[in-house]
């Protein structure tokens, strides 16, 4: 039966993602004809590695806790409880960073906090980077705002700058380390966008679920820049630091000095998560809290350490190659341009055919990704090793 009501016809506008879908497929359809063929996955953009001991033991006891009647609890405090909105603002101060509690908004992840904080807004033109991480594009296409890409490129190592932008009132979309480019603001880079942010009383959002990632000095947080608690909010994740993929954590900052028409942002969040959202699990907040703290980290930090090691593996066989590339340095992602001008999906198609290895095609990612390749170190670094030297064999 077709039912007389209207759907949101934005969502038509929302391009059809195939590639994940067409890889697999490709990769189904590579195997079947190659059955001894060992097909090495390099386009995994998940974690591999389990939760830290100190999360894990964290988790049980709050499990337990749940399981009696003097220490069970029931709905989470919308926002996270103080334990872990504190355990955050700890995390930002150790790294010289002043977040007070109060500005920290615990959430499920960094994905629906992308999607989500679309509900604040009104119509803006929104500045999204290409190639990037889908949801930004596509949470606000489906909200039927006015999209506007920064083509990125070699020029700039695939970082968006401001420069020729001559309007105001902008929401911005940033990502550092970014996927699928890897590539990392420095402090000059993601200064001039505050300082056009502040210019132009645009707003900032900026995606730093990478950040554990950061080797180079590079900012972690968009606070470290000055100006950023006026114009900025942070979206953070407990993803690819600590493996929480799977358990779904993070965070978002929104600093009590940023406002629009004289609306503080933060009470419109509030007021939008109370509504929609009733918090994040009591025992995953514990799991949370542990992760953060000095054993937590320092746990978590040596599968950072593990993926970036292989990541560093591949980029080593293309720095060999003279074949340019963006991230592997602050980033589990390694953003290589395809050898003698080759297309993404032709590139993939070699290497699947003749290394049987598997990659994501820049193009999927944007227009300008086209051209480009991107593989990251999540996988073991047995496998990593492996492929690379297969790699080696044709690049
Ligand atoms: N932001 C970026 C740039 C990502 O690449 C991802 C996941 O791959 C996320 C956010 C999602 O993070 P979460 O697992 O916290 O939803």
């Amino acid at each position: 039966m077709d039912l007389k009501i209207n759907t949101n016809v934005h969502f038509g506008d929302v391009a059809e993602s195939y590639l994940f879908s067409d890889v697999a497929k490709k990769v189904k359809a590579h195997a079947a004809l190659h059955p001894d063929d060992r097909i090495i996955r390099l386009g995994i953009g998940d974690v591999t590695l389990p939760l830290a001991p100190t999360v894990v033991a964290a988790m049980e006891r709050a499990v337990r806790e749940m399981g009696k009647k003097e220490t069970f609890r029931g709905y989470a405090p919308e926002y996270g409880y103080d334990f872990l909105r504190e355990a955050i603002s700890r995390r930002y101060a150790d790294a010289g960073v002043d977040v007070p509690s109060s500005e920290i908004y615990a959430s499920d992840g960094a994905k629906c906090d992308c999607g989500n904080i679309v509900d604040i807004f009104g119509d803006n033109e929104i500045l999204i980077p290409d190639p990037v991480y889908p949801v930004y594009l596509d949470s606000n296409v489906m909200a039927g705002r006015r999209v506007t890409l920064l083509p990125t490129g070699r020029g700039t190592d695939f970082l968006p700058t401001p420069d020729g932008l001559s309007g105001e009132g902008y929401i911005i979309y940033l990502c550092s380390p970014g996927n699928p480019t890897g590539a990392a603001f420095g402090r000059d880079a993601l200064g001039a966008w505050i300082d056009f942010a502040s210019r132009t009383g645009s707003l900032i959002i900026y995606d730093s679920a990478y950040e554990a990632f950061v080797t180079d000095g590079s900012p972690r947080s968009v606070y470290e820049i000055e100006g950023a608690r006026e114009c900025a909010v942070e979206i953070c994740s407990l993803s690819k630091s600590a493996g929480f993929t799977g358990t779904r954590c993070g965070w978002c900052v929104i600093p009590h000095t940023v406002s629009a028409g004289g609306v503080p942002l933060y009470r419109l969040w509030e007021r939008r998560q109370a509504t929609k959202f009733n918090g994040v699990p009591y025992v995953v907040q514990r799991g949370a809290e542990a992760a953060l703290s000095p054993e937590g980290r320092a746990e978590s930090m040596e599968n950072v350490r593990y993926y970036a090691k292989n990541a560093e593996t591949i980029a080593g066989l293309l720095r060999d190659r003279g074949i340019y590339f963006t991230g592997a340095k602050n980033s589990p992602y390694v953003w290589m341009e395809c050898p003698h001008g080759m297309g993404s999906w032709e590139f993939f198609d070699l290497l699947l055919s003749r290394a049987a290895v598997v990659g994501t095609p820049g193009a999927g990612f944007g227009k300008c990704g086209e051209g480009y390749f991107r593989l990251t170190g999540f996988g073991s670094a047995e496998a990593t090793a492996e492929a690379v030297s297969r790699l080696a064999e044709i690049l």
